[in-house]
């Protein structure tokens, strides 16, 4: 289990609870998303609707599960939270939706992993609220249609590009989570800090911030584990220096990478002399699946342009190379 894995450990569910901004006022960054949530949740309540169904994507950790309960708090409405792989079976998905109020949001993380006979139950349901059921078997089975409350879908993935097109297709809006600077970052940190009530100055939150990988989820999560360090080492104040020295320990370097990340790039330059490489070459020779490379790995290493992404492959970059402190050899011709 990786201190910088942008994905959601068991026991911290309840520590995010409390760390969750409510409303979209608190939610900081995605300003291009708030904006447009903000004017289509207005006018949906103006005209007493429930809101268009929405898809959320983007690596884990950046705010997708957290925007959904605020987009529900916006509305006033009930949100029932599941998953693409919670969901079994058609008749889950039906005593999901016969359950609902009009307006209330369900959200379903990992979206892309719906089986297709729910997938197919879910068209309709979204489209015109409504439910075809089949009942009984053979030449007596008939085909029975229930109606829905009036309700919002919305759905999270990793990415876009993994839903079938009919289910994307169904979506009426549509937002991409980015990862965050290290200004918003250090807001984050600094409003968490004050939550859990952890003394951290500038300097700390700002050190945490460059170190989180552009995600909120692994910023809390090493402001906890510093805070751990500065009560043991620093009696309990989380300065630059003490935040420093506690990443170090925890082995995330300058630049917020971890061992598997250097680890993957030195194989590229030592197995595959900076590549081109194939995705798929690149899990094998380290281990790691390519889904995982690809969502959560590769774009924090691409937005600091350690890695680039050509026709022919992944490519080191020279500034991996001056990260690693690894002198870049000229290919020899064979
Ligand atoms: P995802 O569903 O995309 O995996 P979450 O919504 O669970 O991510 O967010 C992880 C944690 O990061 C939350 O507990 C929350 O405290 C914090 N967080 C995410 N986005 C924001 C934001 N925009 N502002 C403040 N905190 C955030």
């Amino acid at each position: 289990s990786r201190i910088v894995s942008g994905f959601s450990k068991e026991n911290e569910n309840l520590l995010e609870t409390n760390l969750r901004p409510k409303v979209l006022e608190e939610y900081i960054g995605q300003s291009k998303v708030k904006e447009k949530m903000r004017i289509f949740i207005e006018a949906a309540k103006a005209r007493g609707e429930a809101l268009d169904h929405v898809l959320l994507y983007g690596p884990p950790g950046l705010g997708k599960t957290t925007l959904s309960y605020i987009i529900a708090n916006e509305m006033n409405v009930n949100i029932r939270i599941t998953s693409g792989p919670a969901i079994e079976r058609p008749g889950d998905l039906a005593a999901l939706l016969t359950n609902m109020s009009e307006g209330d949001v369900l959200f379903i993380d990992e979206i892309h992993r719906l089986n297709a006979s729910v997938e197919e139950v879910l068209y309709p349901a979204m489209e015109d609220y409504a439910l075809d059921i089949i009942i009984g078997k053979g030449p007596s089975a008939r085909s029975l249609r229930i109606d829905l409350p009036k309700f919002t879908l919305v759905g999270a993935t990793t990415r876009a590009g993994m839903l079938t097109s009919p289910l994307r297709d169904r979506f009426g809006v549509i937002n991409r989570l980015e990862l965050y600077t290290d200004e918003e970052l250090k807001i984050i940190v600094t409003r968490s800090a004050g939550i859990l009530g952890i003394s951290i100055d500038d300097g700390g939150a700002l050190e945490i911030a460059r170190r989180s990988r552009g995600t909120p989820r692994i910023a809390n999560r090493l402001l906890r584990r510093i805070r751990d360090y500065a009560e043991v080492r620093a009696e309990g104040k989380i300065t630059q220096e003490v935040a420093d020295a506690g990443l170090k320990m925890l082995e995330v370097d300058k630049m917020g990478l971890d061992n598997v990340d250097r680890n993957m790039l030195r194989v590229m330059i030592e197995m595959f002399g900076g590549g081109p490489v194939g995705l798929d070459t690149i899990a094998a020779a380290t281990g790691e699946e390519s889904n995982t490379i690809e969502d959560v790995y590769e774009p924090y290493l691409m937005q600091l342009g350690y890695i680039m992404r050509t026709p022919r492959g992944r490519m080191v970059t020279q500034a991996a190379y001056d990260h690693l402190g690894i002198k870049k050899t000229d290919k020899k011709e064979s």
